[in-house]
């Protein structure tokens, strides 16, 4: 029997099927592991917004992870309410974003307009195009060194 901190600890490296670059854990997915009467594994995760065929994914993932450590009989539990929001997102989440060249969202409300370009830091960026290569992100240009990018969506 895996305690609850163990089986966190094996199903937040999950990455995520859309920014492999962070995990469930980093974006804020991965809600709580708890364990119900004693031996109920129960994992409760919460979608973003972007539609998210890859909740399936993700779902089977944490059954396969888990299967490993031989636990069979745990639950998946979708939780809708609250409704996920880039606020879930963790500093290293952010921070992770930020390396791999996609702008990451603002921290508060004011941050929303601060887009800054992921390589040279400059705040004079352009939007190109309000979706990126993902829904949940959109397209910029840097004005400074001319490199686009990508900013991942306030939400
Ligand atoms: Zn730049």
């Amino acid at each position: 029997m895996v305690s609850a901190a163990e089986a966190r600890a094996v199903v937040a490296e999950i990455p995520d099927p859309e920014i492999p670059v962070l995990t469930i854990a980093d974006l804020g997915i991965l809600r709580e592991v708890t364990i119900e009467d004693g031996e109920h594994l129960v994992v409760t995760i919460t979608p973003t917004y972007s539609g998210c065929p890859a909740m399936d994914l993700i779902r089977s993932e944490i059954a396969g992870r888990l299967g490993e450590r031989g636990v069979e009989d745990a639950e998946v539990r979708t939780v809708l309410s609250p409704a996920w929001t880039t606020d879930w997102m963790s500093e290293e989440g952010r921070r992770k974003l930020r390396e791999y060249g996609i702008a990451p969202p603002g921290a508060t409300t004011e941050d929303t307009l601060g887009v800054a370009c992921p390589r040279c830091g400059s705040s004079n960026v352009r939007e190109i195009s309000r979706f990126g290569a993902t829904s949940c992100q959109a397209q910029y240009a840097c004005q400074a060194c001319l490199e686009p990018f990508d900013h991942f969506k306030r939400h």
